[in-house]
């Protein structure tokens, strides 16, 4: 049995995702991504409550503590996420011009990242540069994930986007190796699995 899959017997759709959640995609636009598992075969989904988004979020290291999240938040994330996705893919694949809604969807999330300003008077009246807070730190965190997003998808970064090899993964992660070569989600997991798979074939090979 193959460490990346999901158990078989798993009842969906999931009442939380938040036992299924991998940090393996190298940054948060990546990890976001994989959210939706098992892209290969049934599809997880694993952002299934608006309460799982709120943890995902603050685990993910893009929101500080958890905020409300809305129903329609949770949709707009969704929506979020899987236009990522169709750029990254699109990425991989080359050649044909990315969907034209992803990028704008992508877009429009981006005026909610990085830091707004804020002029105040400190206790002995002086004026103090500082950062206003976030009156919606849920759309706030899904800005800096677009952002991330864009950030890789949008320059040459996007060389170093890749799904993982295994045929039983569609982990995607991003790939900061010296060489720009690595193939597995995971060593630990995919990678280990391959290694063993090739170890048998060769025994196999030489009976
Ligand atoms: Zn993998």
């Amino acid at each position: 049995m193959h460490d990346r899959d999901l158990p078989e017997e798993l009842a969906l759709p999931l009442a939380t995702g938040e036992p299924w959640w991998y940090w393996s995609g190298g940054r948060p636009a990546v990890d976001f991504v994989n959210t939706h598992r098992e892209r290969w075969r049934r599809g997880v989904e694993t952002l299934v409550t608006p309460e799982d988004l709120a943890t995902w979020l603050v685990r993910a290291g893009v929101m500080e503590a958890s905020a409300p999240v809305t129903q329609k938040v949770l949709a707009q994330a969704i929506d979020l996420r899987e236009a990522i996705d169709a750029l990254l893919v699109g990425a991989i694949e080359g050649g044909a011009a990315a969907p034209t809604e992803a990028i704008t969807l992508i877009d429009d999330w981006l005026v909610f990242a990085g830091v707004r300003p804020q002029l105040v008077a400190d206790p002995g009246g002086v004026p103090l540069l500082t950062e206003r807070a976030a009156s919606d730190s849920p759309r706030r965190a899904l800005g800096t994930i677009a952002l991330d997003a864009a950030t890789m998808l949008g320059t040459d970064q996007r060389s170093r986007i890749r799904i993982c090899a295994s045929e039983t993964c569609s982990g995607r992660f991003f790939d900061r190796s010296p060489a720009g070569r690595r193939r597995w989600c995971s060593m630990r997991t995919c990678g280990n699995e391959a290694k063993a798979r090739r170890h048998r074939q060769r025994q196999r090979q030489s009976v």
